[in-house]
């Protein structure tokens, strides 16, 4: 990390600012690189960096984990997960429970690995959680094609994959002009590419730029918005994470996702029902659909009461402002999404010990 550059960035960013100026930023990675480096303390206090619906799990619905829970109890299948969902709590517990009852879980760090689950134990049956973004979509495209075409019969998918670009009309939408800049997701930009965000600065005149993970680049991203915020230039855009984002992204990870997914309306938790913002696996592929296979109890469930996630992930409010946050919230006994996953808000805010 060039240290000398990024004093100079900041002590730049902060000499541009006369008047308050938020910013969003919509991807976990982002907001864990930003408490680590405690850039709140390290930027004007009249500079608010927000963060959005960035972390997957933090957007799944609750309805989500009952049928998970449902389909183990039900009928005696392995669930196959990523760690950061075990902890996550439905309306009838949570993953992590289960295991604990001596329920079969288990926790994997690729998509991929499922196929060699499935066809290692052909006498089981295997159902894999699959959640994320656009940048999670295509792997699990590829599990689902290759598990096609090698006839594997005892594999499902249970899928909660959401889209980006919606959700960020819904806050634009929402915020009321309130939001001044976005800091884009640069994982999701790889696979959709950069000018899939354009709608920001084009629809809504935001300033919006894609940026990187490293240090210099969220202060890069932070400096050129701040840089077009005051001098008034509202349509302004920049892909600023060049070295992985095409303006086009990634064509063979996008014909994966047309493959094995339709467009349709998603549920985000605590947020809705937004349009056409989630994937849901195509009728070609429908007999790894664990929604179609499995008979699941479709009944909406209330959000937490005391928990305001959904302001927090709207940019709202701040994890401190929640009255839940330290009282009776904490990463080991999580009232809300945002205190489970270790991309969300709440938790970060707590281990870093900075507001997010
Ligand atoms: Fe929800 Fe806990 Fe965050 Fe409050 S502190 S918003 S209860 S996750």
């Amino acid at each position: 990390m060039d240290k000398d550059l990024l004093t100079n960035l900041i002590n730049e960013v902060n000499s541009m600012v006369t008047e308050e100026i938020k910013i969003m930023e919509v991807c976990g990675t982002h907001t864990q690189m930003i408490a680590k480096l405690g850039l709140r303390t390290l930027l004007s206090s009249k500079i608010k960096l927000l963060s959005g619906p960035g972390c997957p799990v933090c957007v799944t619905e609750e309805r989500y984990i009952d049928w998970a829970i449902e389909i183990l109890n039900r009928y005696n299948v392995t669930v196959v997960t990523f760690g950061d969902l075990m902890k996550v709590r439905g309306r009838k517990g949570s993953l992590l429970e289960e295991k604990g009852k001596g329920k079969d879980v288990r926790i994997i760090y690729s998509p991929l690995d499922i196929i060699d689950i499935a066809e290692k134990y052909r006498g089981k049956q295997i159902v894999f959680l699959g959640v994320g973004f656009e940048t999670t979509a295509p792997i699990i495209a590829l599990a689902t094609k290759t598990a096609a075409e090698r006839g594997i019969d005892n594999l499902y998918f249970l899928t909660s994959l959401k889209l980006m670009a919606p959700i960020l009309h819904y806050i634009l939408k929402e915020s009321n002009n309130q939001i001044h800049g976005f800091i884009c997701p640069g994982h999701v930009a790889t696979i959709k590419g950069s000018d899939y965000f354009k709608f920001i600065n084009r629809k809504y005149h935001v300033p919006a730029a894609v940026c990187g993970f490293e240090a210099v680049d969220i202060v890069a991203g932070i400096y050129y918005l701040v840089k077009q915020i005051t001098q008034g230039k509202e349509d302004a855009f920049q892909n600023l994470y060049k070295r992985c984002v095409s303006p086009q992204g990634n064509t063979t990870a996008n014909l994966l996702i047309d493959e094995v997914f339709n467009i349709l309306d998603g549920e985000w938790r605590g947020i809705g029902n937004i349009e056409n913002s989630s994937l849901q696996i195509k009728e070609k592929y429908a007999r790894f659909d664990a929604r179609k296979v499995f008979v699941l109890e479709n009944q909406q469930v209330k959000v937490s009461m005391g928990c305001d996630c959904k302001d927090i992930l709207l940019g709202k409010k701040t994890p401190r402002e929640c009255k839940l946050f330290k009282k009776g919230c904490n990463p080991m006994s999580p009232q809300g999404p945002c205190m489970v996953s270790t991309e969300g808000a709440c938790s970060i805010d707590y281990r870093y010990g900075e507001e997010v």
